[in-house]
């Protein structure tokens, strides 16, 4: 398991390179990403390389026994590129090319962009091919946008139109051109959805689109690389719950995951939690933190620092989610440029008196102990959540802002479960659903006939399904079914939904069997039972009559529909009564705390985190050995503010 920082020696003078790698050692750092935006420095002309004053960088690391990851520069083309070819530079929704500045400035379909991407690549992967050192490559950095509206991407939209469609009247009748005078008749009619208000057909294909030519141009570079450097990795740096890619496809290739983790502060635990198990999900296997927050960062405001522990704990929870490396953005706060208020290791004046070195100090030590034990251990969970780009996409289609919180509505129900100390696993709606005792699924917008026979046969089997509201209500083009709700999945229910509303923050009751009221928001569909059981009932003007939560035996198992947003109990004694006996029964823990468990060579590592700013008590209720402290613990302890324990047991 690997402890690193990412490095950027091209903003620091050259004597100062032997005391930062000095530096790293001393703190247990044994890997430095590096070259990440350095094309401008690596090939500083047209056809002018220059890779010197890296291969000395990396031969002072080498003399510190600290080993690199090295990184294509694609992510910053720079200015002589840029003046030679403007047309790299992206066009913006209201037709301006922009500027050359800031990063990410290429159109993600420019044929001279592949050019001079493939001419560095193939450069620095041949120079750097036999050097032990170099263990891997990160792609690019941070895929994602601009999204480009220059005429070559619309000519290539209008490629992918016709590869997907064959004919302008299949392309037709599936966007639902009828409407308001939309028909095709040449596919060089096809615009680019420049405009709002547009058809939300058109959009979903847009952005599938867009995700297909990064994944297109993402796939060149890995097998380039591949290609020239065998037994070198190849990842990029992920973005956690970012939604504009279809991060399973855009994984495929790399040989595994890796990404950049901002939690910010405390307040955002659990979505930095779900956003560890999203990226574990998306190749099933363990992944790798590129980029993991030291302290204070910056954009348009500066985040609060890190109190003292604050950054060992955010370490922990990335092991305890299922992380094999933690690389720490960055080595030191940069002098200048537009990040100079984002936090290092080193603060801007580069003394080892920062309270992130002393911490990264103290992890070092300690992974170099424990790291053997727990490395490769795995993730195993009864319970799966449902996290799927097209359902997002068709909850975003022609408005700038999503109906609903995508993640917020998984959220419900990840927080009752991670209470009971389960692991998560996010997977996608085609993947096999045999492992699980329970899958949910909120916001399932999107539904197929063979997605409907598979949760059929995941139920009729033993299975317990739960959906959130807006379930089965469109088809794979984002166009309503004209099925009575929820369609597809009708007789799974056992229910009928003929009205809903969009309640948005309007709150209304729910009352369940034993007259408890529980409070309802964001969406209301209106139940009908038609065999299921009703758990729970609206109680609040018009809806009185209706069904909000029910339950449905269909084979060996059952199916839960829940028609609205409930306050958090409701979650928490749903979950709790259906995943009761795979809780954690032998620690007993607060709020404040997350329990997560890895598993190796029938060995259970208990990793236990404390999000507060406060000691915390606990209760162990077996003998329980702290890989940490080595010592073994029984009974009520104290957990110090941020603390963490890997309990052994
Ligand atoms: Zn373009």
């Amino acid at each position: 398991m690997y402890l690193g920082v990412d490095y950027y020696p091209e903003h620091w003078e050259r004597e100062r390179w032997d005391v930062d790698a000095r530096l790293m050692e001393d703190a247990g750092v044994e890997l430095v990403r590096l070259a990440e935006f350095a094309w401008s420095r690596l090939e500083p002309e047209d056809e002018n390389y220059d890779f010197s004053w890296l291969d000395e960088v990396i031969s002072i690391l080498g003399g510190h026994n600290i080993k690199v990851i090295l990184c294509t520069p694609t992510a910053a083309p720079p200015a002589w590129l840029i003046n030679k070819h403007p047309d790299i530079l992206p066009v913006t929704r209201n037709g301006q090319r922009m500027s050359f500045g800031a990063r990410r400035h290429y159109c993600i379909t420019n044929r001279n962009y592949y050019y001079y991407s493939e001419r560095i690549i193939r450069k620095m992967a041949e120079h750097y091919k036999d050097n032990p050192q170099v263990i891997g490559w990160q792609v690019d950095n941070e895929f994602g946008g601009p999204k480009c509206y220059c005429e070559g991407c619309r000519k290539e939209f209008q490629l992918w139109l016709k590869r997907k469609y064959g004919t302008l009247e299949n392309l037709n009748k599936s966007w639902g051109n009828a409407f308001w005078s939309h028909d095709y008749t040449a596919w060089e009619q096809i615009p680019l959805p420049v405009v709002y208000y547009h058809n939300p057909s058109f959009d979903l294909d847009f952005r599938r689109f867009f995700s297909d030519m990064t994944v297109r141009y993402s796939n060149m570079q890995i097998r380039l690389l591949k290609g020239l450097n065998s037994g070198k990795f190849v990842t990029h740096n992920f973005m956690g719950l970012f939604s504009e890619l279809d991060y399973y496809d855009l994984s495929r290739e790399y040989d595994f995951v890796s990404w950049d983790n901002y939690p910010r502060d405390s307040s955002n635990r659990y979505r930095a939690a779900l956003a560890h198990d999203v990226m574990r999900g998306l190749k099933k296997k363990n992944f790798w933190i590129m980029e993991e927050q030291c302290s204070y960062i910056t954009r348009e405001d500066i985040t609060r620092t890190f109190p003292p522990g604050e950054m060992r704990l955010w370490t922990y929870h990335c092991y305890a989610h299922g992380a094999e490396a933690v690389v720490y953005f960055r080595w030191r706060a940069c002098n200048f440029g537009i990040e100079q208020f984002h936090s290092g290791i080193l603060q801007h004046d580069g003394t080892d008196n920062s309270i992130s070195y002393r911490e990264l100090k103290q992890i070092g030590k300690e992974m170099g102990k424990i790291g053997p034990e727990i490395e490769n251990a795995k993730i195993v969970s009864p319970v799966a959540i449902i996290y799927d780009y097209e359902n997002i996409w068709v909850n975003l289609a022609y408005q700038e802002k999503p109906m609903y919180d995508y993640p917020g509505e998984i959220l419900r129900f990840y927080r009752s479960i991670k209470r009971l100390g389960i692991n998560v696993d996010m997977i996608k709606s085609s993947d096999d659903f045999s492992n699980y005792k329970v899958i949910i699924a909120p916001l399932l917008y999107v539904m197929t006939d063979e997605l409907a026979k598979n949760i059929k046969d995941y139920v009729s089997g033993g299975g317990i399904f739960i959906a959130g509201f807006r379930c089965a209500i469109k088809d794979e083009s984002s166009n309503m079914l004209k099925e009575v709700l929820p369609g597809k999945l009708r007789d799974l229910f056992g229910i009928s939904i003929y009205a809903w509303d969009n309640i948005r923050d309007m709150a209304v009751e729910i009352k369940d069997r034993d007259g408890k009221i529980y409070r309802g928001d964001t969406f209301a569909d209106l139940i009908t039972p038609e065999g299921a059981e009703v758990l729970a009932q609206y109680n609040s003007g018009w809806y009185t009559p209706y069904a909000a939560v029910t339950v449905n035996r269909y084979g060996k198992g059952k199916a839960y529909y829940t028609g609205c947003g409930l306050s958090q109990e409701f979650y928490d004694s749903l979950m709790k009564q259906l995943l009761s006996e795979y809780s954690i029964k032998d620690i007993v823990f607060p709020e404040e705390v997350e329990v997560n468990i890895r598993e190796k060579d029938g060995r259970r590592f208990v990793f236990i985190t404390n999000f507060s700013d406060k000691s915390v008590s606990i209760k162990i209720k077996r003998d329980m050995r702290d890989l940490i402290t080595d010592k073994y613990i029984n009974g009520e302890t104290e957990l110090s503010p941020f603390g963490i324990m890997i309990l052994e047991g």
